[in-house]
């Protein structure tokens, strides 16, 4: 606020620049501060101060927070990776869901880590199954989209029990996926959100 009160208008490259931060990084806190009304966004110009205080509601700023402002990069494997090298894939991404997509990289599964613990106890080799065998399938998949409310997509977590949502892109010949949206990225909004109304 400091920055683009003393600057503005700035773009949000500078911004990043001056706070030593990605522009990927700083993408959320912007959204924030734009949907609160504190700061105005032109598109080529950059953002200047809006001057307003809390004039806006809690529940309207967050009614407009956007999937797109808060997933994270998806981490996709293919149908006949073997259940053992999805485990090692899910450690050295430090990520808690796998999506498993097809050769025309089509969305075609889930992998959790339950799924893959529940394989594990069993007493099969799990160098010889791939993992098109234990994922969640299509159509019973549940995702979102980029420009979708982050309360929608809270409310599906919470509805199905799950920890994560593939954010795609719907196509004719199939899902594409492009992002990952999980109670993690709830979480930063939801502290986002509580530092933008102390300002
Ligand atoms: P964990 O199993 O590690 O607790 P989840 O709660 O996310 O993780 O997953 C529970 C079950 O729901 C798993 O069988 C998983 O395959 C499935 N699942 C996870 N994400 C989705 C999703 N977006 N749509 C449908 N099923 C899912």
């Amino acid at each position: 606020m400091q920055i683009v009160k003393g600057n503005g208008p700035i773009t949000g490259e500078q911004i990043a620049e001056r706070l030593n931060l990605t522009r990927a990084t700083l993408r959320p806190d912007l959204a924030i501060l734009t949907m609160a009304g504190f700061l105005d966004a032109r598109p080529r110009v950059g953002y200047f101060y809006a001057g307003k205080k809390n004039t806006v509601s809690i529940t309207e700023s967050m009614m407009n927070l956007k999937v797109k402002d808060f997933q994270s990069k998806p981490v996709l494997v293919s149908e006949d990776m073997m259940v053992y090298d999805a485990i090692l894939r899910m450690f050295s991404e430090d990520v808690g869901t796998l999506f498993v997509i097809d050769p025309q990289n089509y969305l075609q599964g889930v992998l959790s880590r339950k799924d893959l613990l529940r394989t594990s106890i069993g007493t099969q080799d799990l160098n010889k199954i791939p993992v098109h065998i234990i994922m969640t399938r299509m159509p019973n998949i549940a995702y979102c989209q980029r420009n979708d409310s982050l309360i929608l997509a809270a409310k599906k977590l919470i509805e199905r029990e799950i920890d994560s949502l593939p954010v795609v892109q719907e196509t004719e010949k199939g899902v594409e996926v492009i992002g990952r949206l999980t109670k993690t990225s709830i979480t930063r909004a939801f502290i986002s959100l509580a530092e933008t109304h102390e300002l």
